[in-house]
């Protein structure tokens, strides 16, 4: 169901004019408007999910898949030494448009773009015991 406010439900249904890589009847792919580096990417469900906590698997499944396809277009025609998916949610992790979208972020040798965090101690026992709280979940 379309957001009426969101601008991503707008682009993604054609409302909203945006460089579109490809569409099908579930997602469009973009680049951004504002680029991490030259040919940045975002796939778009047409659907309003507002994150990873709202969509479903299936989707979800059918987003990362168009993105195997993309990655290599966007490869095979940028000529870029690598890429990063990334994909935010919540204010904390980054998120400004509360639309779900996975951004593909091509990497080119000292393009100087900014990704990644501090590594951290673990406790080996802690590790085990956060994993089996959080499997039982699953
Ligand atoms: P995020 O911070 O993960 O929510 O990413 C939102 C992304 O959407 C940012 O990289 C923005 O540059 C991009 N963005 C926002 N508005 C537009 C727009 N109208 N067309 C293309 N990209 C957009
Ligand atoms: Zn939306």
């Amino acid at each position: 169901m379309a957001d009426k406010d969101c601008i991503f439900c707008k682009i993604a249904n054609g409302e909203m004019p945006s460089a579109t890589i490809y569409e099908n009847s579930d997602f469009r792919v973009i680049l951004d408007v504002s680029p991490a580096s030259r040919g940045h990417a975002l796939i778009i469900p047409k659907e309003h999910f507002k994150d990873i906590f709202d969509i479903d698997a299936m989707t979800a499944g059918k987003m990362f898949s168009l993105a195997t396809e993309v990655a290599r277009a966007m490869k095979s025609v940028l000529k870029c030494d690598g890429l990063n998916i990334v994909q935010n949610n919540g204010i904390i992790a980054g998120q400004t448009v509360f639309h779900l979208h996975l951004h593909l972020i091509p990497r080119y040798e000292g393009d100087g773009v900014k990704l990644g965090w501090e590594q951290k101690e673990s406790v080996p026992t802690e590790l085990q015991e956060l994993a089996k709280q959080i499997r039982k979940k699953i």
